[in-house]
């Protein structure tokens, strides 16, 4: 059961990105019948973003509306093939006997489960634990794997551990120099810049490097461009001039270090006229880049999507990750590397059991003495669990072939609009024998289902999430669900139930968390310490937060490796990999780059975005991005309608004319279906480690659609 509404201001946290602002939900009388009763207002006193929001967070109550949304189950009519209105009990029925005939006649492994890095920790938890317990099958993923799983791969080598920043984001206005690659918060995150701002106020140095001249790029002391898919020589090519000019942190290598001499010798091969013919980046502003970064005290990096959704994103982030260790800038205080994670929980969403190879508490699958601490949490015979599974990509990517997932249940994602090579995924999904989608809206992966379940969402349910920090923050319910939906929590419960298993499965958030707490109790992301009322009382809790048999309560932790790294010597690792081209170079056919990303007033598939007006009204379609030169040549004007072609696809959208691009290379926003989806285009080449796709570079050919003309 949903809790029930408060009368009075709840403070709350945004429903999207991984900032997850602080805000006030105001109770006020609905506009007409079925919009939103509470408003949303500012919370200045959470320090992440001190009041600010950006447009989507200023209009999330939006999505609350019932008008937008799914307010009643539906299935897929037998007869008509059309989906239909029906009542919970059938739908679950239908949801549960769909599950249970698939494992009967393919098995167990036949079944899959895909979650979201938008779920509550509790239902990311409890969704990992469904597929283990109850449908005890290997096969369950999530997008967060789309999104930093590069990253985390990339700490867990260097480091031991993956926390997206190891330090408060208030600590990047007091380092001395902040290197941002591939990110570009000023339009994803637009409160986190008043950091940024801080930093320069304060006297600190900020380079930005990305392919396009975005609005962070513009705040920038020096701003590299890159061609996509050349980070990793990059940051070598940066590092070998830090070694040449003699300013290696020799004590601190020494110290707190492996394996500098391997990274040495490969960063030596990248010199700076080599890096520069592959980056496109001149000699020039590489020295003037560790000039700026060598010379502070103190020095940060903090990479994105732009540098890890590659086909090599792990030795890319490793490639940085070697900068900070060889200048000792890491395991200091207002030093070190960090992620600046995407989705809204894709910090704990990664940390709790959706991920294939791991279990709760960031623990791996194949660890015997992890399986037997959750086993016993569960009261399962650690035997009974399954092993590692497909990672998101390769599970879509088999679904409704022999030997790959025959029925799917899925819970908030919509990979129909935000997986690579998006309509081969597409194929997929409609091949399936069996899917069941748990969504807010009918989503465009929802519309391919046999059984769509409607959830309440973030402001009609309680929960908990790790904001990119690594900041266990606390959303309380403000206000019911509306007549007709229920709680992920509760269809998890009730399809558990039919499925066999009776206990286990509270719908109660909180229960969840407690449970959730036991089971990451010793290891890596400990929250066992952790409890609503002590993340109430505070901004939020850092892990680990360890469970203490005497008060005072574990404090949680802010800052981490200021004593030691994680790894089992206490030394953060060096990465060795040198720089490689990526998946797919252009050629005579495909001659262009294509590089997507995001646009500030949307979010991800925009499956909740694209149905809030005012955002649809600032952002109302997919566009492609490219310089005056190549229009040029192409004959195109603003406006123009263009085809985008790649191996995978095609897709259709105006051109915007502007010099923010390189010639060489177009950009496309990623959040739209239909003729404009540039995940049509996107090359589902995965990094070996992390299983990341490389959306963030393919081959691609521009033609004016009227004229045809080539590019
Ligand atoms: Fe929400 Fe992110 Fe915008 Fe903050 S920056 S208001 S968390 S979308």
């Amino acid at each position: 059961m949903a809790p029930a509404p408060s009368p009075t201001p709840t403070d709350t946290h945004c429903p999207y990105c991984s900032l997850q602002c602080g805000m006030r939900l105001r109770p006020v009388v609905p506009a007409a019948p079925g919009e939103p009763a509470v408003a949303v207002e500012e919370r200045p006193d959470f320090p992440v973003n001190q009041g600010a929001l950006c447009g989507k967070g200023d209009n999330a109550a939006a999505v609350l509306s019932a008008h937008a949304r799914l307010t009643a189950p539906l299935i897929r009519d037998r007869r008509t093939g059309r989906l239909r209105g029906a009542t919970w009990p059938e739908a679950l029925d239908r949801a549960a006997r769909g599950l249970a005939a698939t494992a009967e006649r393919h098995g167990r492994d036949a079944v899959g489960v895909f979650g979201g890095g938008g779920l509550t920790n509790e239902k990311a938890y409890l969704l990992g634990k469904f597929a283990r317990v109850v449908l005890r099958t290997p096969n369950i993923d999530y997008n967060g794997r789309f999104c930093m799983s590069s990253a985390a791969a990339a700490q867990r080598r260097a480091f031991g551990l993956d926390r997206g920043l190891p330090f408060p984001l208030e600590d990047v206005a007091r380092t001395g120099c902040l290197v941002l690659v591939g990110a570009n918060p000023a339009d994803t995150m637009p409160p986190a810049v008043r950091h940024l701002r801080a930093l320069r106020e304060a006297g600190g140095r900020l380079i930005v490097v990305d392919p396009r001249r975005t609005r962070t790029a513009e705040l920038a002391d020096l701003h590299l461009r890159p061609r996509p898919g050349t980070d990793l020589a990059l940051a070598l090519g940066l590092l070998h001039l830090v070694i040449a000019d003699g300013r290696v942190d020799e004590t601190f290598v020494a110290d707190r270090t492996s394996g500098y001499e391997r990274a040495r010798t490969v960063a030596m091969a990248h010199w700076p006229e080599r890096v520069e013919r592959i980056t496109g980046v001149s000699v020039e502003h590489m020295r003037q880049a560790v000039a700026l970064f060598c010379d502070a005290p103190t020095g940060m990096v903090l990479t994105a999507r732009g540098g890890e959704q590659h086909s090599k994103g792990v030795d890319t982030v490793g490639a940085w990750i070697n900068l900070c260790l060889a200048t000792g800038r890491a395991g200091r205080p207002r030093s070190g590397y960090g992620c600046l994670t995407g989705q809204g929980n894709g910090q704990g969403g990664r940390e709790h059991g959706q991920k294939a190879d791991q279990l709760p508490g960031y623990r791996a699958i194949d660890d015997p003495a992890a399986r037997a601490h959750v086993a016993a949490v569960w009261g399962v015979d650690p035997d009974d669990l399954p092993g590692p599974g497909r990672s998101a990509y390769e599970l879509l990517d088999t679904a409704g072939t022999p030997g790959g997932v025959r029925a799917l249940l899925l819970m908030g994602s919509n990979p129909v609009v935000s997986a690579p090579h998006a309509g081969h995924v597409t194929e997929r999904l409609r091949a399936l024998d069996h899917l069941v989608v748990c969504d807010v809206v009918l989503s465009e992966t929802a519309e391919l289902a046999d059984v769509v379940l409607p959830s309440a969402q973030w402001a009609e349910e309680d929960g908990t999430m790790t904001n990119l920090e690594g900041r266990v923050i606390l959303r309380r319910a403000a206000l019911a669900p509306p007549p007709g939906v229920r709680t992920d929590l509760a269809v998890l419960h009730a399809l558990a139930a039919r499925l066999g298993t009776d206990k286990g499965f509270p719908e109660d958030a909180e229960e969840v968390f407690d449970e959730l707490g036991r089971a990451s109790a010793g290891g890596q992301a400990d929250y066992s310490g952790i409890t609503y009322p002590r993340i109430a009382a505070a901004d939020g809790v850092f892990w680990p937060c360890p469970a203490t048999d005497d008060p005072p309560d574990h404090p949680g932790t802010p800052r981490l490796f200021l004593d030691r790294f994680a790894t089992p010597d206490g030394r953060a690792r060096f990465a060795d990999a040198g720089h490689r081209p990526a998946a797919e170079e252009p050629d005579a056919d495909y001659p262009l780059r294509l590089t997507t990303g995001r646009v500030l007033a949307q979010y991800q598939s925009g499956a909740q975005t694209r149905r809030t007006a005012a955002l649809h009204r600032a952002a109302p379609g997919p566009f492609v991005e490219l310089h005056p030169r190549l229009a040029a040549r192409l004959g195109v004007t603003d406006g123009d309608q263009l085809t985008v072609t790649s191996r995978r696809g095609r897709a259709t959208a105006p051109a915007r004319v502007t010099t923010a691009i390189r010639p060489d290379t177009v950009f496309m926003p990623f959040h739209w279906p239909g003729a404009g989806r540039a995940n049509t285009l996107t090359n589902p080449a995965l990094d070996p480690v992390s299983r990341m796709p490389e959306f963030k570079v393919c081959a691609v050919r521009v033609e004016k659609a009227a004229a045809g003309k080539r590019s």
